[in-house]
């Protein structure tokens, strides 16, 4: 069992450590094993006689009253101990990681200030299920049966190829009793074949026909594969430039230069999978290993296995396929590089775009970081000199950039109860009549954020959290997002029992989606949220839909905003662009900015010009200003500006900390004690703490405290030092957040 990791540190060991019951012989050697749990330190073991180990093994080794899987950090003479140690178990059957990885997985834990353990138990995901069984097929024999009834004619003829059972008497359209009659009487037999495996990829095929700047940067990116060396290069280019063309040459030329390359391509979302996985087999010929929490545990299990014996050529997939077991990694491309996704919120806390330029440097192999809208601090290196920096400035082919334009709300106030605009209304009517397709976007689920009474004032809370109740129409249901809870929507007023006093107030997909229904009765209508699209599967399908001309307008959130190609799109309608303004935390204007570029990018390729029309109530702000003048660089230069002159990132570092309890006496003493506890570092500052503003998440009370510190300050050995002047007690959970996207 590979229990899950978790960056929760609480005073108390989660395992005691292992207990002494046999002496290790002098002439045996000690194995220093690393457990994928959050502890501080590797445990020493006897290597059982004859398992001659080696650093990177996986072995199985007792901890407390059971055995769990952990790999081998170090090996050394038995004959300076003096103490008793517990023998492994043995060595688990699956190849050893490779020194790069577990070099790696150190870096990780001490980037983000966290245990080696939690480390490893990203790294060992994989190996959580059994590989896939081997697949039981039948095929026939040769041998006729004494009795030929019409099904088993029909079964003979259609049993050419080796088949599973199932799509044997699918095909031959007879009941499963019959093939079991073939078999018994020697007709048919089964065979065993291993699971399915993808073709390994052909980097000879040829790729597309690249215009002049991306051959340009396709060049600079395979001199940089060619170097074998460590290096960053940004891929900045504008929404429809061909992007993934050009870092697809890279892979192709690393593939060829070395029989045994492997590239890992990670993207930030599970919906952009798929169309990249096609276009990686139309490029390769045969499709890439996928590595995303849609794939099941044992195709799961199959990938890490591939990986690690450097069989799996080219890898795509999201953040946690950083942690994959590469042996020879040649490149890493880390798409939509400014995307929030990458930063993992819990468990194990990192940004994967800052663990793949770490992980390239362990692996001495080039990175490429690409976007439209790449991060300030990616841009800022660029700026630097410290990074590549290829520009692709103009879309592929025909295609022209969107013409962005303002609608000011104060102008134009939609009617009460209504969120559409006058000029968006006209210009959804004039899209449809053309016979093109429109795009609102509004980055809210369901029907209205908020439910208020009007007799009492009070907001509809979940019980147990500090988070308001989203209704959602479909499901008639009061929803909090932060917890899953969720309940009919009521009659009466929870608090003060009135009836008929509940108004839903603002919108979201759903109820915009009501409004355009009004507005445009003929057009056919979708909405694309995670409550429409749950999974990958249905993302794909509902992008494969809008993509072919299903349907005339999509309502839809910031997943459907991303990295898909509509041709037919040449509308977009932002619902309301301040929404992302107001969180008030260090990326809001960023990421504001990024967003509603790339929603916008999605109007107009091919060869139908495209128009953005963004309702805002705020025209005035600057990032509506660079939104309107597309002028990417006005933007970063404003913003860049302002963070360097707050010391924030990427010009200072931040780090936060929190803490959560049930108890809130014991939080409230604790944080006093541990506020009184952080060290005095010359270049650093504490703030807090504070109530979070998400104080109260499943009756779990939360504090925060804040650290803003100079560059030169090493902060994750300041979080430490802190933690080890006062380490909390078992009832209080302290996180460390290095580099925090999330202040909630
Ligand atoms: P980006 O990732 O920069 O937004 P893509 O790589 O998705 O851009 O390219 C946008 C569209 O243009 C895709 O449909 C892609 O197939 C097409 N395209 C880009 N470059 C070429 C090329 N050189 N030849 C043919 N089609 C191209």
């Amino acid at each position: 069992m590979i229990p899950k990791s978790h960056n929760e540190q609480s005073g108390q060991e989660p395992e005691e450590a292992p207990e002494a019951t046999s002496a290790v012989s002098p002439a045996g050697r000690v194995a220093a094993v690393l457990i994928p749990l959050p502890l501080p330190e590797a445990y020493d073991y006897a290597e059982p006689e004859g398992l001659a180990l080696e650093v990177g093994d996986i072995v199985r080794a007792p901890l407390g009253p059971r055995d769990v899987a952990g790999v081998v950090l170090a090996m050394r003479d038995g004959a300076g101990v003096n103490r008793p140690l517990r023998p492994l178990v043995g060595r688990l059957e699956a190849p050893p990681l490779p020194a790069g990885t577990l070099a790696f997985i150190q870096w990780a834990a001490r980037y983000a200030a966290d245990t080696p353990g939690a480390a490893l138990a990203m790294a060992l995901r994989g190996l959580g299920s059994p590989l896939p069984k081997a697949r039981e097929l039948v095929v026939a024999t040769g041998a006729g049966p004494v009795r030929v009834t019409p099904a088993r004619a029909r079964v003979l003829e259609a049993a050419g190829e080796a088949q599973s059972r199932a799509d044997l008497a699918r095909a031959a359209g007879v009941s499963s009793a019959v093939i079991q009659g073939l078999i018994a009487v020697g007709a048919l037999k089964l065979i065993l074949a291993p699971p399915e495996t993808p073709l390994p990829p052909d980097p000879t095929l040829p790729g597309a026909d690249l215009n002049p700047s991306q051959a340009a940067g396709a060049e600079v990116l395979e001199r940089l594969v060619d170097a074998a060396a460590f290096s960053v290069a940004l891929l900045d280019g504008v929404t429809g430039s061909g992007k993934t063309e050009v870092y697809m040459e890279a892979a192709a030329q690393a593939l060829r230069r070395s029989p045994t390359a492997q590239v890992l391509i990670l993207l930030p979302e599970i919906a952009l999978t798929g169309a990249v996985i096609q276009r990686f087999a139309a490029r390769f010929g045969a499709p890439p290993h996928e590595w995303h929490s849609g794939v099941a545990g044992p195709r799961r299990r199959l990938t890490w296995e591939a990986v690690a014996r450097g069989q799996a050529r080219i890898v795509v997939g999201a953040r946690s396929a950083l942690f994959l077991p590469y042996r020879n990694l040649a490149l890493i491309v880390v798409d939509e590089e400014h995307d929030g996704a990458y930063k993992q919120e819990d468990g194990f806390i990192y940004h994967a775009r800052d663990l793949a330029v770490a992980r390239a440097k362990i692996e001495s192999c080039p990175v490429v970081l690409a976007s439209a809208t790449p991060s300030l601090e990616s841009l800022w290196n660029a700026r630097m000199g410290r990074y590549n920096w290829l520009r692709l400035t103009d879309r592929h082919g025909a295609a022209g950039l969107p013409d962005v334009e303002l609608v000011d709300l104060r102008v134009f106030p939609p009617g009460p109860g209504k969120w559409l605009s006058q000029p968006l209304a006209e210009a959804m009517g004039e899209t449809l009549a053309r016979g093109e397709q429109s795009l609102l976007f509004l980055n809210r689920r369901g029907y209205a954020p908020l439910v208020m009474c009007r007799a009492c004032g009070e907001r509809l809370r979940a019980p147990d959290s500090d988070s308001w109740l989203v209704e959602h129409r479909y499901s008639q249901r009061l929803i909090c997002h932060l917890t899953g809870f969720s309940m009919p929507r009521p009659d009466r007023c929870p608090y003060c029992n009135a009836t008929e006093s509940l108004v839903s107030i603002g919108p979201g997909v759903e109820r915009v989606e009501e409004e355009a229904r009004q507005l445009l009765p003929d057009a056919r209508i979708v909405v694309f949220s995670s409550d429409t699209a749950p999974d990958a599967a249905s993302g794909q399908a509902l992008i494969a839909a809008m993509a072919t001309g299903e349907y005339d307008l999509m309502v839809a959130t910031q997943s459907a905003a991303k990295g898909h190609n509509f041709p037919a799109l040449t509308l977009v309608g932002v619902v309301d662009a301040d929404v992302g303004l107001k969180g008030g935390d260090l990326r809001a204007a960023e990421r504001t900015f990024q967003l509603l570029t790339q929603v916008s990018g999605r109007a107009g390729r091919r060869e139908r010009p495209g128009r953005a029309l963004i309702q805002t109530w705020a025209p005035d702000h600057p990032v509506m200003q660079a939104l309107a003048a597309q002028d990417r660089d006005a933007f970063a230069d404003l913003e860049l500006a302002e963070r360097q002159a707050a010391g924030l990132p990427p010009f200072g570092r931040l780090a936060a900390v929190i803490l959560a309890s049930r108890d809130p006496d014991r939080l409230e003493t604790f944080a006093q004690a541990f506020a009184a506890a952080a060290p005095n570092a010359e270049g650093a500052e504490v703030y807090g703490p504070a109530d979070a503003p998400l104080g109260l998440i499943r009756g779990v009370r939360r504090k925060r405290f804040l650290v803003r510190a100079q560059r030169e300050v090493d902060i994750q050995a300041f979080l430490s030092a802190w933690r080890a002047r006062a380490r909390p007690p078992a009832s209080i959970r302290l996180t460390f957040d290095v580099d925090p996207y999330s202040f909630l």
